[in-house]
């Protein structure tokens, strides 16, 4: 097949003894988490947007701090990987035949521009799928982790903890999550969800150092440049 030019080369993760992950599309779930001053119930449904496969950027990599903002904001999310894909996906077989595995992820984040959204109801994507604004890890596969179902989720910056949480706090569980999202689009292997967030770490500026860890997982080290 010739093309008009060379197509986009697949953008892949490194997953531990299995061959690498071709990444497909990035679902990121907003407000999973209960927020502190418990402001964040469960509402009707889950709330997503989409990156694109694009916005992946390597472990141990320098983050260019993005044109056109001054609230730069990291969010620690686990990251599900799925390897099977499919509409109307039944909950209680979510864990055991589509998640391939999980990672450690950053939802990075220009509150700036995600306020003025907010607050003018226009799009999310100039604040969420920015270059560069989905850092995460190798993948873990679920054969060596298991299904992660809780555990501490954490992320430093220069040292100093930012954000403390656990996944098991999520509002919307894994498998509810994908069979969410599969009764809105289809689902297909190469998907990663980026779970949401467990509480606001700031803004992060030039030279930072940000150390992303969930419990069980490689983890995840960025600076940003
Ligand atoms: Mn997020």
């Amino acid at each position: 097949m010739n093309y008009a030019f060379p197509p986009a080369p697949v953008v892949t993760l490194d997953a531990m003894s299995s061959n690498p992950f071709p990444v497909r599309r990035i679902f990121c779930i907003g407000r999973n988490y209960p927020a502190p001053d418990g402001g964040t119930a469960k509402g009707e449904e889950p709330i997503y947007f989409i990156k694109p496969a694009s916005a992946i950027l390597q472990n141990n990599s320098v983050l260019p701090y993005p044109p056109g903002t001054s609230a730069l904001y990291p969010e620690v999310e686990m990251v599900v990987a799925l390897h099977k894909g499919g509409r109307n996906i039944p909950k209680d077989r979510v864990d055991y035949d589509y998640v391939f595995g999980y990672a450690v992820g950053l939802d990075m984040t220009l509150r700036d521009a995600l306020d003025a959204a907010l607050e003018n109801g226009l799009p999310w994507e100039k604040a969420k799928a920015f270059d560069h604004s989905a850092p995460c890890s190798a993948i873990t596969p679920e054969f060596y982790s298991g299904n992660i179902a809780s555990g501490l989720i954490e992320l430093k910056v220069n040292g100093e903890v930012r954000q403390s949480g656990n996944v098991a706090d999520m509002l919307w569980k894994i498998p509810e999550t994908v069979h969410y999202l599969s009764t809105r689009v289809e689902l297909f292997p190469g998907d990663l969800i980026y779970t949401g967030t467990p509480v606001d770490a700031g803004p992060v500026v030039k030279g930072d150092v940000l150390e992303a860890t969930v419990a069980g997982l490689e983890p995840l080290i960025i600076t940003i440049g």
